[in-house]
């Protein structure tokens, strides 16, 4: 785990003086995270990384994940692709499960906070099932601004009780929610086993091990088997794209813990692939691996996100902070990220000759591909590390407790 002075050297010696700063009038104050995973996501990514800094800082940080049953995860993720508009069939029973099996957690988990930060829709009916003493927020993860409203309306019952709600980006704000809200941009940890610098040979052994051969180019897309992240789209892609680049495709997504649908969608993605897996044209790869991550992400020569939603996309900026080249979908959180012709190529989702041509283009001119990397670097390092979300945190916390 790093410590705070060894953000020092990457982000400069005022942005740790802020962090000091603004965690000082929360000496002694207990703030609880709650999501519904530990591993596999950006929510998981990032709390593995804010929590212990926001400790380093003065301010007694605790993190806890809500246990759930297969069916009541089956019924958050429908949940979750019906907030980003999809349809969904809402019954008593899927509302009673959803709510029982927070009521359940609640009674084996004792909440003593000065401040709760409920994480995405899986425990937001926790805050009806404790005697509020506290400001509870809620941190919505993903794009609300069109949800299915039968949903919606459901939801909304819970989040009228919550002090404040807290959103990736302005435009998912919604106009019918009377609760206070502020935006809090998403962030990677620069020093995080995914994103530090690591050396060539461990970079060239975890290829080795997963089974990525290096006698030829391989452009990449690593995202959870999600239909939203469209790996089937990504294949269709990567069809065109080797009739002009000789190159491989690998797609990498481990599998999260409140995600019951991505040994579907996996299973999808390789009969889509076909024979290009025998030849290993195309590579799928499902292990949960920080050190894979990292070094496919400095391996790839160019990096895909090919989401046709998108809450920020953890993923881009983990690619830009390595200076990579980036082709992305122009959706959700990307185009904060990706500024077109600048740090990437930014495409409609369904426009496949314009993915196709945008990707071998950067393929064949490396110096394009080396400029977009560094300008996209800076940018992650100006706007999207963790120490910036650490202080927007400890702001929102000072505000909710003063
Ligand atoms: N991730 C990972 N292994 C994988 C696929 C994804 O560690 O095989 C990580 C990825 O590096 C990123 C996070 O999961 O840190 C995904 O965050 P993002 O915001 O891109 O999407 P989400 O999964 O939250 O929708």
């Amino acid at each position: 785990m790093a410590t705070l002075e060894e953000y020092r050297s990457i982000v400069g010696d005022e942005v740790i003086a802020e962090i000091y700063r603004t965690a000082r009038p929360l000496y002694g104050k207990r703030v609880l995270h709650i999501n519904s995973t530990y591993y596999g996501g950006g929510v998981a990514e990032m709390l593995y990384s804010l929590v212990p800094l926001l400790n380093a800082a003065g301010v007694e940080a605790d993190w806890r994940t809500l246990r759930g049953t297969p069916e009541f995860f089956a019924i958050t993720k429908k949940f979750h692709n019906a907030i980003q508009g999809e349809s969904i069939h809402m019954t008593d029973i899927k509302a009673e499960l959803y709510v029982e099996n927070n009521r359940d957690f609640a009674a084996y988990c004792k909440i003593d906070a000065d401040c709760v930060m409920i994480h995405d829709p899986q425990p937001l009916p926790l805050i009806r099932f404790y005697r509020k003493s506290q400001p509870w927020l809620w941190r919505c993860h993903v794009d609300m601004s069109h949800p299915n409203e039968a949903l919606w309306d459901f939801l909304k019952g819970f989040i009228l009780a919550y002090d404040s709600i807290i959103v990736s980006d302005e435009q998912y704000v919604r106009k019918d929610l009377p609760v206070t809200y502020k935006i809090i941009e998403p962030a990677i940890d620069p020093l995080s086993s995914k994103n530090k610098d690591i050396p060539e040979d461990l970079i060239q052994r975890t290829l080795a091990k997963y089974g990525v051969p290096d006698d030829k180019p391989f452009i990449t897309q690593i995202s959870r088997f999600d239909k939203w992240k469209d790996p089937a789209g990504v294949i269709e892609v990567f069809k065109h794209v080797r009739k002009e680049v000789d190159c491989r495709l690998v797609l990498c997504g481990s599998m999260a813990t409140d995600d019951p649908e991505g040994w579907d969608l996996f299973e999808r993605t390789r009969l889509s692939a076909g024979s290009m897996i025998d030849n290993k044209e195309v590579i799928l790869i499902t292990a949960e691996d920080n050190i894979l991550v990292n070094a496919l992400q400095r391996m790839a020569r160019v990096i895909l996100q090919k989401s046709s939603r998108e809450g920020f996309g953890l993923t881009v900026t983990e690619a830009l902070w390595k200076a990579k080249p980036v082709v992305a979908s122009n959706v959700g959180g990307i185009p904060r990220q990706i500024i077109d012709n600048s740090t990437g190529y930014l495409v409609e989702p369904g426009d496949t000759t314009g993915w196709s041509e945008r990707i071998c283009y950067l393929m064949k001119h490396e110096r394009t591909a080396r400029a977009f990397g560094e300008v996209g670097k800076e940018h992650v390092r100006k706007n999207y590390l963790i120490t910036r979300h650490a202080i927007d945190d400890l702001r929102l916390f000072s505000k909710m407790l003063a």
